[in-house]
């Protein structure tokens, strides 16, 4: 994935004006230091120029977005007919080459030539006027806190990227009745280009009985390298190697980067996935309990923005009032990212579902400040609701809950964090993340064209009912 950097120029200006504003283009580009890669493509400087340069950038996969800066005026007509054409992700960066203005080099060539002031002005109103999603970054491109905002859109541009091409694997259908794991399949590929389909359980089966002894030996000699675990008893847990084989397998197949499964739709499978889907979350796939699809694909998206990042598929379970938390857990499906600690596997039999006793990773999440992040159908659109959370060391040792755990306290404070998640209407499953920062959700919603409820510090009950009134006025088709 990578960038592409166009400056809006016209050619009023002659060659050697011209001429420099390429070359500082191209110093400015050199010196941004960014998780993904800009290349300085043109400095465009008539209407042809920029509609080609578009279609370019519709067109070539690895273009995640354009950068666009007038170093000098650029009329915005000549811009319409390109922008009304764009497919991709934009920035609009409202920098300049100088920092500051020199006294004595100043003079009328110096204020055509830095003129950003100016050009970006016009180049604003055109974004404005045609009602075009985009970021606005603003500060000189020197500045490390303006590069940062740069790379946070980014992350953002890389994940709508990922969105569109993501397809989601249904290992069977959702658990009955639950009404938050529903949702419109077409809405969501239209919006979030996932393409959403089933696989049948019993071909799963079938994959499963085709996994070797040699192929378990391999993927247990990978547990024994990440976590602990008694070795007087592999047989349930080369079950679930078994499992993450044949699931990795059809996933690879179909080209797909999230699943889901359910307790309820197991047949001829002896365990619930539990191992398997934690170690496939560690490799990067998303996933969602209980067919969830929508936080599967949310959580493969986070991923693909934090290849390295602390993500899980979360889901709220208990509550402590007196300690002011959350007791955060699944029956099994907890990504190992947010451990705190070395990971252990053990085996326990599940309280529901009527299967063997499953082999899971227990741990400990981390403490730290972090958000969980809510996909739901809203009826005729998509919302997503983030809530600012800090985990913290559960404060007691559980003994007899044998599963992945953390605990966290919803901002703004934990009765009125409760309040603003139940009127959202966000969901049990989110996603966890210690990476994502409000800026690159609010980009990326922006991207997708879907309604985001941001819960936060400064949010209360009373306005977060205002703004969901809000939402349905905006969003209701
Ligand atoms: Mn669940």
């Amino acid at each position: 994935m990578k960038f592409w950097f166009v400056t809006g120029s016209q050619p009023l200006y002659g060659e050697e004006p011209l001429r420099q504003v390429e070359e500082n283009s191209r110093v400015i580009v050199n010196g941004l230091k960014l998780p993904f890669p800009v290349e300085y493509k043109q400095t465009v400087k008539n209407a042809s120029q920029i509609e080609t340069l578009i279609k370019e950038a519709n067109y070539d996969e690895e273009c995640a977005g354009i950068i666009t800066f007038c170093h000098t005026f650029s009329p915005s007509k000549m811009w319409i007919n390109g922008l009304a054409l764009l497919q991709k992700p934009w920035l609009h960066f409202h920098t300049q080459f100088n920092a500051s203005i020199p006294n004595d080099e100043i003079d009328m060539d110096y204020m055509n030539l830095h003129q950003s002031a100016h050009g970006d002005r016009e180049h604003g109103f055109i974004g404005a006027r045609l009602r075009m999603p985009r970021a606005v970054i603003a500060g000189h491109w020197q500045d490390p806190a303006v590069q940062e905002k740069i790379a946070l859109w980014q992350r953002a541009a890389v994940g709508a990227m990922f969105s569109h091409s993501l397809k989601i694997v249904r290992f069977g259908d959702n658990m009955r009745e639950v009404a938050v794991t529903e949702g419109d399949k077409i809405e969501a590929q239209l919006r979030m280009g996932w393409q959403v389909n089933t696989w049948a359980v019993g071909d799963l089966v079938a994959e499963m009985n085709q996994v070797t002894e040699a192929e378990i030996d391999q993927l247990m000699e990978e547990y024994a390298a990440l976590y602990d675990f008694d070795a007087a008893d592999t047989e349930t847990i080369r079950y679930q190697a078994r499992e993450e084989i044949a699931m990795e397998r059809i996933l690879v197949a179909v080209g797909a980067k999230a699943f889901t499964n359910t307790f309820e739709d197991l047949h001829g499978m002896r365990q619930l996935p539990g191992l398997a889907t934690q170690h496939l979350m560690a490799k990067g796939y998303g996933y969602g309990g209980e067919g969830d699809w929508k936080t599967a694909g949310m959580t493969a998206i986070l991923k693909a923005m934090y290849p390295d990042g602390a993500t899980s598929f979360m889901e709220d379970y208990t509550y402590d009032y007196s300690k002011e938390l959350i007791l955060g857990a699944h029956m099994l499906e907890v990504c190992p990212s947010i451990t705190a600690a070395k990971p252990k596997i053990e085996v326990h039999p599940l309280g529901i579902g009527g299967k063997e006793p499953p082999a899971r990773l227990v741990f400990e999440g981390k403490a730290g400040d972090a958000k969980v992040l809510s996909l739901i159908d809203a009826g005729g659109r998509l919302r997503l609701i983030m809530q600012d959370v800090s985990c913290v060391k559960p404060f007691q040792s559980m003994p007899n809950l044998p599963v992945a755990r953390t605990m966290w306290c919803p901002k703004p404070s934990f009765l009125s964090g409760l309040e603003c998640w139940i009127l959202a209407g966000g969901a049990h499953h989110t996603v966890l993340s210690y990476d994502i920062e409000t800026q690159t959700v609010r980009d990326f919603a922006r991207i997708m064209g879907i309604e985001l409820v941001c819960i936060d510090a400064s949010t209360t009950p009373e306005q977060l009912e205002r703004d969901l009134k809000l939402g349905d006025l905006i969003y209701k088709q």
